[in-house]
């Protein structure tokens, strides 16, 4: 099988970009697109460096500087698998307490944007004010000691005083995370983080630093021992960590970048100044739709996505709710026919060499319901429309946390909160509000009388008639 391989002068390739946050995504994504650009002949003055600020960032680094920073890079097309060693990466950083390499190299010129994968926990968000929480211990470690910082924020603060210092121009701060309002959400932990320590340089950030906001999408499972059989079938058993991931992706981005940023649109980039749009129609349609078949597989003991997707019960669920519950709430977006968008994202559910895991999916609903599922049910209700399949969403996600499967299966514990929920979820079978009335997750909904009565409903349902026999009446109203 072959490998594709880069088609340019790696030797030639000048830096211009410091990447934190060296996983899986980062290396599926933007590190593809601009090795698509390199080998156009474009652009070669915007190579990355590889950054991390925790320690388990050093194994990467290992890893990767062990094969002059290629990535290899599976596309999983059920139609055949391809395989590219992926060279837009030139070095990586040292990873060390402190991080001093990483700031004395943000500091130079040549560097341009600084970008980063960091997960959506990592942004310091305290859960209950939805706003960046200056209390934070790593954060307030950072305030007392800006010039040794531990985290990414406080690296890049440092950085950015130290170039406006020198008269250097500031580089463009680029999230990549998958977080609403991603640009506006770093922009508070770089500029919140500096107001700690020195206020007069967190005014200049905020007024001189561009943080572009930003949708990424691109399903790439981590790896395990199934992605290093592929590699070494490609005959790269050398690879400690190739990257799998589906052939679908999407970055589009604010066209916000004073220090100029490379011409990703000749690679498929969008820039745009509707990010928002096409984010609300990912968050509701795509991670809205893994929401709704997450569930009634975790109940009914199905372990891969693909096969919840060939179940046809719950193939229909989400159809049906999507098409009478979601979509219809989306607002439009530039360029997009949005039913087939959604046809995209059934096809990229179905696709069995991703083999994404239905539990992976049913993690963490505490944070993912009120991102995913609740907008939705408000603007239906909102529009004078019931909910009833996004009630009974609710409602599988309530039977799942209260611990057995429909075949009498243990759950293990899959939520930070899932002892309060198990508690909550097992109260609900007699008292299905107690469930609605966690207001951190339901807001005001537990108020609504047509969406609790039919939260209830199914959840007496689902316990009475069990998963399959439930989604087969909701499917026939
Ligand atoms: P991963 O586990 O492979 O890598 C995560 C990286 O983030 C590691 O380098 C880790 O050290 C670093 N990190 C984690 N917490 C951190 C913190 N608090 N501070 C600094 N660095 C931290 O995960 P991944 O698959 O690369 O996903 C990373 C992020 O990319 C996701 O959280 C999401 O926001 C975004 N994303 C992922 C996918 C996907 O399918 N994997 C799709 C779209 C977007």
């Amino acid at each position: 099988m072959t490998v594709e391989t880069p088609r340019y002068d790696r030797s030639k390739l000048t830096p211009g970009i410091v990447h934190i946050g060296l996983g899986n995504f980062h290396r599926a994504h933007m590190a593809v697109y601009l090795d698509d650009l390199f080998n156009l002949g474009l652009g070669h003055d915007w190579a990355i460096l590889g950054a991390g600020v925790r320690a388990p960032d050093a194994k990467m680094r290992d890893a990767l500087k062990g094969q002059d920073c290629l990535s290899t890079v599976i596309e999983l097309d059920p139609a055949g698998k391809t395989c590219r060693r992926v060279g837009s990466m030139i070095d990586f950083l040292p990873v060390e307490a402190g991080n001093a390499s990483l700031i004395a190299a943000m500091t130079q010129p040549e560097i341009r944007i600084v970008s980063l994968t960091v997960t959506e926990g990592g942004y310091f968000i305290n859960a209950a004010t939805g706003q960046f929480d200056p209390a934070a211990p790593e954060i307030m470690a950072d305030a007392a000691n800006p010039d040794a910082p531990g985290t990414a924020f406080g690296a890049i603060v440092a950085a950015l005083k130290a170039r406006r210092a020198a008269g250097v121009p500031p580089f463009t701060v680029m999230c990549c995370d998958n977080l609403p309002g991603n640009g506006h959400v770093t922009r508070a932990a770089v500029v919140g983080l500096a107001r700690l320590s020195d206020p007069e340089l967190a005014g200049w950030i905020d007024t001189h630093v561009a943080f572009p906001n930003a949708m990424v999408d691109r399903i790439t499972p981590a790896t395990g021992p199934r992605e290093r059989t592929m590699a070494a079938s490609f005959g790269l058993a050398d690879d400690p960590v190739p990257v799998t991931c589906e052939p679908f992706r999407q970055w589009v981005v604010e066209d916000h970048f004073p220090a100029g940023r490379p011409p990703l649109e000749q690679v498929g980039v969008t820039f745009s100044d509707h990010v928002h749009a096409y984010e609300m129609m990912k968050i509701r349609i795509l991670n809205g739709g893994h929401a709704i078949i997450a569930y009634p597989g975790g109940l009914m003991d199905i372990e891969y996505v693909h096969e919840a997707m060939a179940h046809r019960l719950i193939s229909a669920l989400l159809d049906k709710v999507e098409r009478e519950e979601v979509i219809p709430y989306v607002p439009l977006v530039p360029d997009t026919d949005i039913p087939a968008y959604f046809d995209l994202i059934r096809a990229r559910f179905a696709n069995p060499e991703v083999a994404d895991t239905e539990r992976r999916l049913c993690l963490d609903g505490s944070n993912r319901q009120p991102k995913f599922i609740i907008p939705s049910v408000r603007d239906a209700l909102a529009a004078g429309r019931p909910a009833r399949g996004l009630a009974l969403v609710s409602a599988m996600w309530c039977r799942y946390c209260a611990g057995r499967t429909d075949s009498g299966a243990e759950i293990a514990p899959n939520d930070p909160n899932w002892d309060v929920l198990q508690g909550l979820a097992r109260q609900a079978q007699e008292q299905p509000y107690v469930w609605l009335e966690q207001r951190t997750i339901y807001g005001d909904l537990a108020d609504h009388a047509g969406f609790a009565a039919d939260f209830a409903h199914w959840l007496r349902s689902l316990a009475t008639q069990g998963t399959e026999a439930t989604l087969r009446a909701y499917l026939a109203s």
